[in-house]
């Protein structure tokens, strides 16, 4: 039975994350990535993701995606290098209707095999969040509960995942590199170095299904509470935690130790989910 009173400390809330690397190893996972990522630079965005689909090249590998606005790009890599690839997404129960009816119809589009819905457990957010408004007084601690906690222990048995962020998105990935580490397992990002007029190219140029709500004035879409229409002019992400000193999920990872902290807009961050 869950308590009759939440918690509602950051520290009472929070979560049972993978435990980061010892320093020695962590090191030498950075050395991988650190050499991956060299390799990577002279690799395009396909090759990049059927090598780390293939096997050896990085180890077992999922790919991680938020069937959002742009997801239709990595994505359908992803279906032509290895259709039966393991592919992670995260469900908050707290998406747009749209982004679960753009799920079904973008993966069944592509022929993906192998998609897998990750949900916090009821009782994790009926102890921690049964009003559903954590999102209001501590955003960092929701997106914890509802999206990283369910993702690492998705990803447990994996060297590593792939992700769909790019640099122009916003400050704090203006450096993402290709490869990199979460402190546990490798991070891939094929698309890094993409611009925004790739991505439309590439996206018309293949016909994909787009999501929905792009033409509705969404360029970036998460979770319905925290998600709001871009002007024209405005950073594409700007709708994402509109007026909150917040730009990813909460989880940032410093020299392989997991910081629940505020990310501030204008602060540099080590990789971050
Ligand atoms: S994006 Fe908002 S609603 Fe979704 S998990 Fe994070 S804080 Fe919660």
């Amino acid at each position: 039975m869950p308590p009759e009173t939440a918690p509602d400390t950051p520290q009472e809330l929070a979560q049972p994350l993978a435990e980061p690397l010892p320093p020695v190893q962590l090191d030498a996972l950075k050395a991988v990535a650190a050499g991956l990522d060299r390799a990577a630079t002279q690799m395009d965005a396909q090759d990049i993701v059927a090598a780390a689909l293939a096997g050896p090249w990085a180890g077992e590998i999922a790919v991680v995606s938020s069937f959002g606005a742009e997801a239709a790009v990595l994505l359908h890599m992803v279906a032509r290098a290895r259709p039966a690839a393991p592919v992670l997404f995260i469900d908050t129960r707290l998406l747009f209707p749209e982004t679960l009816a753009y799920q079904q119809q973008l993966a069944t589009y592509l022929g993906l095999q192998d998609v897998r819905i990750l949900r916090a457990r009821h009782l994790d957010l009926a102890w921690q969040d049964s009003s559903g408004q954590l999102h209001r007084s501590d955003p960092d601690a929701c997106c914890t509960l509802r999206k990283t906690a369910p993702l690492d222990a998705a990803l447990a048995g994996f060297d590593g995942w792939i992700t769909g962020r790019k640099r122009h998105q916003s400050g704090s990935r203006a450096a993402l590199p290709h490869v990199e580490t979460d402190g546990t397992r490798l991070k891939i990002n094929p698309l890094a170095r993409w611009s925004a007029q790739q991505i439309a190219t590439y996206l018309d140029t293949h016909a994909l299904p787009r999501h929905p709500l792009v033409a509705q004035g969404y360029p970036s879409i998460g979770c319905a509470p925290c998600t709001s229409p871009v002007r024209p002019g405005e950073d594409p992400r700007a709708g994402r935690w509109r007026n909150r000193e917040k730009e990813e999920c909460g989880i940032h990872i410093l020299d392989g130790r997991i910081v629940r902290s505020p990310a501030t807009k204008a602060e540099p961050t080590g990789p971050t989910r």
